[in-house]
């Protein structure tokens, strides 16, 4: 491994080469450990950060690799600052959706590194494995700086955020190791979104909370019979007309200070009807008309209220029988704010029939606020973008799906999604086909969080 010269403190303006080559090192070595749930998990991946991180000179007590389960570890490292302040936490998750060489393009395999045209290729390229090498080779270059923060770092990669993270995860190391990641406040390099038009930075958008997701699960019974003689009563179509009524359900517009902030922005920065609408709506939360407007879009219907829809159904039992059962499960993105109990009532009303058996199939217990929107936190990243990508808004945003920021915010510790990295608008691809992200990017991203925490963990 390349080291350059201690700086004695001192941050320098750009990545140097030595640092790019080693943040491509992380990066290949982590997308080819194939960290899914039917490969090796994510212990390889853990073991392989904290084996750099121990060569780079970090105190084997400073690192701990540590999880419930020998498959899926989670690796946890302290750089120790002066003790003025809390810590500040940062994380990422190794583990990676599923993909098959046979759906990717020809030439690429997803757990290969693959450089071309100015991408690089592979699973978790962009969810999230730039993520995790950007923390990595960071933490490795304060670390050889000699750099001591005000206040202490704190670096957790973790396991199974893809699978709900609740066994393994995060949620995990709240439960049993809450000393070890206790900070002021986290930045999550999962979330958050930094975006590019056309290549160049537009908008960088820091995460400061998000949806919940629950499932509901709607199911009819009937005594059946043959096909032969049908009867008006028929478990699929009691179940039919009860996700008609789901389809006219809409939840009311639950406007709060992230979404507020996130619209005043997005219509500063856009332009014609919809950007009228947005600033009317940032201004007065029950603007009818502006809500009217904004709602015919999903992705603003979605951050103005809790959605409900159905993602499955599945019913009867034989072609020539009536049916004895159907059954369907509504997918529930509920608003920060907004009771899941709330939403269930919502629910059964709606249907307004008592055959129908309404439940929840996943629900996880407690609900998470929005954080606050830390003035530390946004000056320095405002002040940062306009020095690095001038011109650039910087937006407060609310998380549509879900993250293990949802855990940190849920046990009182306040989350802000921070990408680092840019993607083009429209090429998001993860948990696709040919995931990728820039060259450039990527790099950028490595340089720009070196900055980011400078500026965060020397602030006060
Ligand atoms: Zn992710």
């Amino acid at each position: 491994m390349a080291v350059v010269q201690p700086l004695a403190g001192q941050a320098s303006a750009a990545p140097t080469q030595d640092y790019r080559r080693l943040a491509r090192a992380i990066f290949q070595e982590l997308v080819e450990i194939k960290s899914t749930e039917s490969g090796v998990g994510s212990t390889p991946a853990a073991l392989a950060v904290a084996r750099r991180l121990r060569a780079a000179g970090v105190a084997e007590s400073d690192i701990q690799v540590i999880g419930p389960s020998p498959r899926k570890k989670n690796v946890v490292a302290r750089l120790h600052g002066k003790g003025i302040g809390k810590p500040i936490l940062l994380i990422g998750h190794l583990d990676v959706v599923e993909a098959r060489r046979e759906d990717w393009s020809p030439g690429l395999d997803p757990f290969k590194f693959v450089e071309r045209d100015a991408y690089f290729y592979g699973r978790g390229t962009q969810d999230m494995k730039a993520g995790v090498a950007i923390l990595v080779t960071n933490f490795i270059r304060w670390k050889q700086e000699g750099w001591v923060p005000d206040r202490d770092l704190i670096i957790a990669l973790t396991a199974d955020e893809e699978e709900y993270g609740d066994g393994d995860g995060i949620a995990w190391l709240l439960k049993n190791h809450r000393k070890l990641i206790e900070a002021e406040y986290c930045l999550n390099a999962d979330s958050g979104d930094f975006q590019t038009r056309d290549g160049k930075p537009y908008m960088v958008t820091i995460a400061a909370g998000e949806k919940k997701e629950t499932m509901i699960q709607l199911q009819t019974t009937n005594r059946g019979g043959h096909g032969s003689v049908p009867r008006k009563d028929n478990a699929i179509y009691e179940l039919g007309n009860a996700l008609k009524r789901i389809e006219q359900l809409q939840f009311p517009p639950m406007l709060n200070e992230v979404t507020r902030a996130e619209f005043a922005a997005m219509g500063a920065l856009e332009s014609g009807p919809d950007a009228r609408d947005m600033v009317a709506l940032a201004g007065d939360p029950a603007d009818s008309t502006a809500i009217e407007h904004l709602s015919r879009d999903p992705y603003y219907n979605a951050l103005i209220r809790t959605t409900c829809v159905p993602t499955m159904l599945e019913g009867g039992h034989g072609s020539s029988a009536l049916p004895q059962r159907a059954k369907a499960v509504l997918n529930c993105r509920i608003l920060p704010g907004h009771a899941s109990a709330d939403v269930m009532r919502a629910v059964r009303q709606a249907i307004g029939n008592d055959q129908v058996d309404v439940k929840w199939q996943f629900l996880e217990p407690s609900d998470w606020p929005t954080s606050p929107l830390n003035p530390a936190v946004f000056s320095a990243m405002n002040q940062l973008a306009q020095r690095l990508w001038p011109g650039v808004t910087v937006v407060p945003g609310l998380e549509t799906g879900g993250t293990d920021g949802r855990f940190l915010r849920g046990a009182g510790i306040p989350t802000y999604g921070v990408a680092g990295a840019f993607l083009e608008q429209g090429d998001i691809r993860a948990h696709g086909r040919d995931e990728r992200i820039r060259v450039r990017d990527f790099y950028d991203g490595v340089a720009f969080y070196d900055q980011f925490v400078k500026a965060l963990a020397n602030h006060e």
